[in-house]
C-alpha cells in the first residue's frame, strides 16, 4: 500500500486498517477478521473516531477490576494481536494477567503464529498453545470452546476484546468477570460483559495501562468502589445516545 498521507482525513482509520491487512498478511489474522474490522470501523466511525467519556469511565472501572483480581486473563485472538501485541503485553505486565490465544477460527498454526508474535513482542508466557493444558468450557459451539486450563478456565477476571457474544455469556455463567472491548454498544458481547469498553482497542489498550499505573496505589476498598459504583447497562445507554448524537449533527 502506498504511504498515508497525513492529511488524510481519515489518515489513522486507514493506519488502523493497514496493520489488520499487515496481519492478514503474515496468516495472524483470518479474512473473517477483515470483516469484522470493518464492522468496528463503522461503529468508530459514529463514535466520532476518539475515546467518549463513558469510555474512559469503563476503563477506569475495568482498571480497578484487574487490580483486584485474583487471577486475571487477557484473551487474544488473531485481531488483538495484529492491533496491539505490544499493549497486550504491557498491560499483563502492569496487571499480573495471563496472555491467552484463544481464536474463533482457529487453527493450532495459527494459534502458534500469535503465540510466536506476542512472544517477539515481549511476552513471557503465552497460555491456548499447548494441548496438554487443553480443555472445554460448555455451552460454546465454535472452536473457542477450547481454553486453556491454567488461564481462562481458573480465571476470576478475564479480558475479552473483540469477542463473540456466545462465549461472553458462557463466561458469565461460569461465574467470571468480563471485561469486552467492543465499538458495537448493541453486540450481544456488549450486553452481557461486566464492564464493556466501547472504544477501539488501539486507543483503549494504552489508556487502560494507564489507568492501572494511576490505580495501582489505591486501596482494595477503594479499588471496589470504582467497580461497584459502575454501572454497564447505563454506560452502554450512554455510548449509543453520545453515537445518536453523531447522527443529529449530520
Ligand atoms: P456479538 O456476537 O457479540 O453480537 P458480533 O457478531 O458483531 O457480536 P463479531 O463478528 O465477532 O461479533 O465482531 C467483532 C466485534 O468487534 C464487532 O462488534 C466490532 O464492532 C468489534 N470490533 C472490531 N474491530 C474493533 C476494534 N479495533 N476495536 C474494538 N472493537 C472492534
Amino acid at each position: 500500500m502506498d504511504e498515508i498521507s497525513p492529511q488524510h482525513p481519515r489518515a489513522e482509520s486507514l493506519r488502523i486498517r493497514k496493520r489488520i491487512v499487515d496481519g492478514f498478511k503474515l496468516g495472524l489474522v483470518v479474512g473473517e477478521g477483515l470483516a469484522a474490522h470493518g464492522r468496528g470501523e463503522a461503529f468508530d466511525y459514529f463514535l466520532g473516531e476518539r475515546t467518549t467519556r463513558e469510555a474512559r469511565k469503563a476503563i477506569k472501572a475495568a482498571a480497578a477490576l484487574l487490580l483486584l483480581a485474583e487471577n486475571p486473563v487477557i484473551s487474544v485472538n488473531g485481531n488483538a494481536a495484529a492491533l496491539v501485541p505490544e499493549e497486550i503485553v504491557e498491560l499483563s505486565r502492569a496487571t499480573g494477567a495471563r496472555i491467552e490465544v484463544n481464536l474463533f477460527h482457529g487453527s493450532r498454526r495459527r494459534e502458534r503464529l500469535i503465540a510466536r508474535w506476542l512472544r517477539k513482542h515481549g511476552a513471557r508466557e503465552v497460555l491456548g498453545v499447548d494441548p496438554r493444558f487443553s480443555t472445554r468450557i460448555p455451552e460454546v459451539h465454535s472452536n473457542r470452546r477450547k481454553v486453556d486450563r491454567r488461564g481462562i478456565a481458573a480465571a476470576d477476571v478475564v479480558v475479552v476484546p473483540l469477542e463473540d457474544g456466545d462465549r461472553t455469556e458462557a463466561l458469565k455463567k461460569m461465574g467470571k468477570r468480563v471485561i469486552a472491548i467492543d465499538l458495537n454498544p448493541m453486540s450481544r458481547t456488549a450486553r452481557a460483559a461486566d464492564i464493556t469498553i466501547v472504544d477501539n482497542i488501539v486507543r483503549a489498550l494504552p489508556l487502560m495501562i494507564d489507568a492501572v499505573r494511576g490505580l495501582s496505589r489505591k486501596s482494595r476498598t477503594e479499588l471496589r468502589k470504582i467497580v461497584e459504583d459502575f454501572d454497564n447497562g447505563a454506560n452502554l445507554a450512554a455510548a449509543l445516545k453520545a453515537m445518536r448524537q453523531r447522527f443529529k449533527q449530520g
